[in-house]
């Protein structure tokens, strides 16, 4: 186990400091106070793991069939399990999120993950293709060393969705969780140990993207390299990937419509538009932060939009009927007001909060803000297309299906999007032309662990989830056989 307070690395089946000693703080959002030290990794660390990982398989992991390495997944499911509480506390406290949030979503879904892989994982059919003369058949070997590289706003739930994939298809696992994040990762690492992975076959490596990271990336023996976070920064990691031919999958980021058609069911799309805009402090890649909604009811819409955000309970995220938390940090919360002060100078209006909110102390000391609705603004605008990664949505206008389509494509990102129409006909057709990975109706967030999850345009490469994951973490080696006379 770790000490408490201190947030080490785990190479090779043990707890370590940093080689050069260094150490960063870990911030709690909500009242800047410091949870604790975490290991400031660098390529020393790095290496470490990478030869960690190497080492384990060529050792007794590589002959682990994959039954044990599904059962392990659910032994890991199961210490999860027993852990919760405790794991919802730490993902609160590290990210602001509210602990209602952390107990409902963040940690059941980490749960899920290793037992949806586990299941997965044994179920799975193999590819066979026969000729007159001959079969084929394809066997999934795993990739190596994979590099696991994780964002601040889903830290477990992400790890997770990652991890288990990766393990079950038999790689050794070297995780670079989010320096602002770090707790939860720790924690995973103790439970993985405790479910009896060999030493090496998973590896977490704390420290900044700029070192830590990077370094992950840039290592030569790192075969394949999973990545989700900023779409700045997977254009970074792919441009340091490419030359050395690692396989890669980059979840980056979005600015995803949600669609409202006048036929809608009202009180429904009201509800699904404002927790798509404001599920974790408007902190989740899904978020649908730009309303388009058809112009007969954009007034009636708006305004109940606008009452639903007011009425929502800001505060102490440990208070169980707290419904929106602190942001990540006080510098992000900077970036997000900054975004407000432009949507002003463009045009808008905002319609409902933008201010910090009066909290008592320590939370006054928190990244709080409000959240917030802006109307008036071109669909063209930065503020309209560019990611905010905060509670922050603008409201726009159409008057036809295809200026509503024309609207939600024209940015950069294609993650996901949602659309609320009770016309079937129109249901299908829009979802067959929006430019997203994703399209949800009359609904968002909705998750089946089996379907596949990722962006098109600059919201990523790849897929993930169910056997998408399954491909990415093995490698297919096609075995022909010619038929004997
Ligand atoms: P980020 O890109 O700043 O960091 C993500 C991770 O990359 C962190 O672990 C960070 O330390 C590391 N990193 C930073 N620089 C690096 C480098 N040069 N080399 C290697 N690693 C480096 O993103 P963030 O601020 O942590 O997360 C928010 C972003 O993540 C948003 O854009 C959001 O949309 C996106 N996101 C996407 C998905 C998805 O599934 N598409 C899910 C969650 C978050």
């Amino acid at each position: 186990m770790s000490a408490p307070g201190q947030l080490p690395h785990y190479i090779g089946g043990e707890f370590a400091g940093p080689v050069d000693g260094a150490w960063l703080d870990d911030i709690q959002p909500a009242t800047g106070a410091v949870l604790g030290r975490i290991a400031r990794g660098t390529f020393q660390d790095v290496n470490r793991a990478v030869e960690a990982a190497k080492a384990a398989l060529q050792g007794p992991w590589a002959g682990w069939t994959l039954a044990q390495r599904a059962d392990l997944c659910d032994a890991i499911a199961n210490g999860i399990e027993a852990r919760a509480e405790e794991l919802a506390r730490l993902e609160s406290q590290d990210t602001g999120k509210t602990i209602t949030m952390a107990r409902n979503v963040d940690i059941p879904r980490a749960v899920a993950n290793f037992r949806f892989f586990a299941g997965a994982a044994r179920h799975q059919s193999g590819d066979f293709f026969e000729m007159p003369d001959a079969i084929n058949y394809t066997l999934r070997k795993p990739v190596g060393v994979v590099a696991l590289i994780t964002p601040w706003n889903l830290p477990l739930y992400l790890l997770s969705w990652k991890t288990a994939p990766a393990l079950v298809m038999g790689n050794a696992v070297v995780a670079k969780p989010s320096e602002l994040t770090p707790m939860t990762a720790t924690a995973l690492a103790e439970i993985i140990h405790e479910a009896g992975a060999p030493a090496g076959a998973f590896n977490l490596v704390h420290g900044l993207g700029g070192e830590a990271g990077q370094a992950l990336v840039e290592h030569a023996d790192v075969n394949a390299i999973s990545f989700t976070g900023g779409t700045t920064t997977g254009r970074m990691v792919a441009a340091t990937a490419a030359p050395h031919f690692k396989k890669l999958s980059l979840e980056l980021g979005g600015k995803n419509p949600t669609l409202v058609f006048a036929d809608c069911d009202f009180e429904a799309a009201v509800e699904g538009a404002a927790r798509a805009a404001f599920l974790n402090q408007g902190q989740v890649c899904l978020c649908g932060s730009r309303l388009l909604v058809e112009r007969s009811i954009e007034n009636e819409f708006t305004a109940a939009l606008v009452e639903k955000a007011k009425s929502m309970r800001l505060g102490d995220p440990d208070a169980e009927d707290t419904q929106l938390g602190s942001l990540i940090s006080q510098d992000h919360r900077d970036k997000v007001e900054g975004y407000v002060r432009l949507a002003r100078e463009e045009g808008g209006t905002i319609l409902c909060g933008g201010e910090r909110p009066s909290l008592p102390a320590p939370l006054d000391r928190g990244a709080f803000l409000q959240p917030t609705v802006v109307g008036g603004l071109p669909s063209d605008c930065r503020t309209a297309t560019e990611e905010i990664f905060g509670p922050v949505v603008t409201v726009h206008p159409f008057d036809t299906e295809a200026q509503a389509i024309a609207m939600a494509n024209g940015v950069r990102y294609g993650l996901s999007a949602s659309v609320w129409t009770r016309d079937l006909g129109r249901a299908h057709r829009v979802s067959a032309a929006l430019q997203t990975g994703m399209v949800w109706v009359n609904t968002w967030l909705h998750r089946d662990l089996r379907v596949p999850f990722g962006g098109v345009k600059e919201s990523g490469v790849g897929r993930e989830g169910g056997r998408y994951s399954l491909e990415f973490f093995s490698e297919a080696t096609n075995v022909c056989v010619k038929k004997t006379p």
